[in-house]
């Protein structure tokens, strides 16, 4: 019997077709996972649903880049040289380990991760820690920086290295200068992207959890710092469990409980615009069915947190006993564009339109060089433009007679009169600003693999044990199951399969069965988190097809006989949440649950 949570996940995901450690036939591949049928889906219907709420109903844009990009891209970020774990090797068996897991698994320290190699290495060797996997000590083993990224060559030859993207906001970030245009260079506007991303974990583990591969959802939200303010009057009074960094240093830190106005405004939530996308997040969190008594949101420390980063928070979702990251929301400043400006050819900046022109002075030369030429020679052009910077600099420096510039290592006079000084006017209508970035990234991964988790249930029906899965209607993989109620009578599976083709036909995912007993068909639908099933049976037969079906509610075991005529409409309801199931029982007549047996 599979004990701890973790395992019954692993055990009902593999077995059921959710997700299961990918290429099996060859020995497996640690960090890739294949998802099945039931995982497919369930993990799409939750990318649809992200993308319902975070880019259609945000407004925001979405684009798809690809996964492989060249190197000065990641050059630019940072990846290339940052984008490191700290590796320890055992010398008993060559097993490689994270050493600030190692640390953090043994010694109850948190956040390893944020410290000195020097520092790690020294509480290896003060904790006497050895390898997991064969009880070798790892004390004096050296502690290296390791580059997740995946590195690849793009055409034949090496010359042109690439790198599989180990997160999908570069794409976003280097497409700016495009991206900028289609939102009319106005500030504020939101990028979106869903895709894969890659990192060589040295160490994965926790199935979904830490992965080589996987799918991430992120928002880029670039904003004027000067300018623009989240609706946040949309979400202040969501009620949140927020864990602040103050909390979780003092010696008796609690969750906090209270509302993202409130938060924002006692500056527990530094920025508001993180205040606004965590408000969101967890609505939606709420909405996909993540059990909200085993959620936080917990705020980096500040030594986590990257330098450029003013305010971080990470949501976090309990599982088998941990807290797992599943998103983060950072404000990174300016530090994205500015860094893609510097090293690419390209305006990673937006024109910020003053609300009036603006005059401004200019101080500007424009020297005889018919004087400067003969008198200066070869020097002359350089002579010209040191007097050009020492205007713009020092107009003071022109008031006299003669003005002296420096270039290269020589010193050169000229008369005030021959450099032509002037102060010009000039209208400005705006300036160039290179936006502000508030980034809330998902893992779609952790996301699928919290739902199973927070959804698995067991109770009793009809004196059986039966588990079910407790899915949300808006990302469970089945809308529906139909089924004839006895499997070998030929016009009850017409019926029923009449019955699944229309509701296909109106939009359902169906999944039609008439294999083994009605309560063993009502079982598998159950332990994948179809929410609702539709029996085609004698009583509700009528001339040339069903009169009436009875259907049934995942979690209650209740059913209900409804017209046929008013069943998509029932359905479309019931996934909508436009209509409970109590609801369609007040309606209709119910029916007595031994029918399962
Ligand atoms: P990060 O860029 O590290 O903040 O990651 C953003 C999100 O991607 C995290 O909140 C996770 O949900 C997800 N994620 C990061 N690394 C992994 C991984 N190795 N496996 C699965 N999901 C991951």
């Amino acid at each position: 019997m599979p004990a701890s949570e973790g395992e019954k996940i692993a055990e009902l995901a593999k077995r059921r077709g959710f997700f299961f450690g990918a290429a099996g036939a060859y020995g497996g591949v640690g960090g890739f996972y294949t998802y099945g049928p039931q995982g497919a889906s369930l993990k799409r219907n939750v990318e649809d649903a992200w993308r319902e709420r975070f880019a259609v109903q945000e407004g925001n844009l979405e684009i798809d880049g690809p996964t492989v990009m060249p190197e000065p891209v990641f050059e630019a970020s940072g990846h290339l040289d940052g984008f490191d774990d700290m590796l320890v090797e055992c010398p008993g068996c060559g097993e490689s380990h994270r050493a600030d897991h190692l640390i953090e698994d043994s010694t109850g320290i948190e956040e390893a991760e944020s410290m000195p190699i020097e520092e790690v290495e020294a509480l290896i060797a003060e904790h006497d820690l050895a390898c997991p996997n064969c009880g070798t000590p790892l004390k004096g083993e050296a502690v290296e920086e390791f580059n997740l990224m995946f590195e690849t060559t793009i055409g034949p030859g090496s010359s042109t290295p690439g790198y599989l993207r180990p997160e999908t906001a570069q794409g976003i970030f280097v497409e700016f200068p495009r991206l900028k245009e289609y939102a009319r260079n106005r500030l504020p506007f939101g990028v979106t992207q869903i895709g894969r991303a890659y990192r060589n974990e040295i160490s994965p583990r926790k199935s979904l959890v830490r992965t080589r591969e996987f799918t991430q959802a992120e928002l880029e939200q670039f904003v004027d710092p000067e300018r623009d303010e989240p609706e946040l009057a949309a979400v202040a009074d969501i009620e949140v469990r927020l864990y602040p960094a103050t909390e979780q240093t003092a010696d008796d830190g609690e969750i906090v409980e209270t509302t993202i106005g409130a938060a924002v405004e006692d500056g527990v939530i530094a920025n508001a615009w993180i205040g606004y996308y965590l408000g969101i997040a967890y609505e939606w969190y709420e909405s996909v069915g993540v059990d909200m008594d085993r959620f936080r949101f917990r705020q980096h420390l500040s030594g986590e947190r990257a330098h450029y980063a003013a305010d971080c928070w990470d949501a976090e979702a309990e599982v088998d006993g941990d807290w797992i990251e599943i998103a983060g929301f950072a404000y990174r400043g300016d530090y994205d564009l500015s860094k893609h400006a510097e090293h690419a050819d390209d305006d990673f900046t937006v024109f910020r339109q003053y609300d009036e022109p603006k005059t401004v002075e200019t101080a500007v030369v424009d020297p005889d060089m018919s004087v400067l030429g003969p008198e200066f020679g070869g020097a002359a052009a350089g002579v010209a433009d040191a007097l050009q910077r020492l205007a713009e600099r020092e107009p003071a420096a022109f008031e006299g007679e003669e003005v002296t510039v420096e270039v290269g290592d020589s010193e050169y006079s000229v008369p005030t009169a021959v450099a032509n000084f002037r102060i010009e006017e000039q209208t400005e209508s705006g300036e160039h600003v290179t936006p502000h970035v508030v980034e809330p990234s998902f893992g779609v991964d952790r996301t699928v693999y919290t739902l199973v988790a927070h959804g698995m249930r067991e109770d009793e029906v009809d004196g059986e044990t039966r588990t079910y899965l407790d899915l949300s209607p808006t990302v469970a993989p089945t809308d529906v199951g139909v089924f004839p109620l006895v499997s070998n009578v030929d016009y009850l599976i017409e019926h029923a399969e009449t019955v699944a083709a229309d509701l296909r036909g109106a939009g359902f995912s169906v999944a039609y069965d008439d294999s083994g007993s009605i309560g063993r068909r009502y079982r598998r639908q159950d332990e994948v988190g179809t929410p609702f099933c539709v029996t085609v049976d004698r009583d509700g037969l009528e001339g040339d097809g069903p009169d009436s079906v009875t259907v049934r509610e995942r979690d209650s075991a209740a059913q209900v006989r409804v017209p046929v005529d008013d069943l998509v409409s029932v359905l479309l309801d019931l996934r909508g949440g436009v209509r409970t199931f109590d609801d369609v029982l007040d309606e209709y007549d119910a029916v007595s649950t031994s029918a399962e047996a």
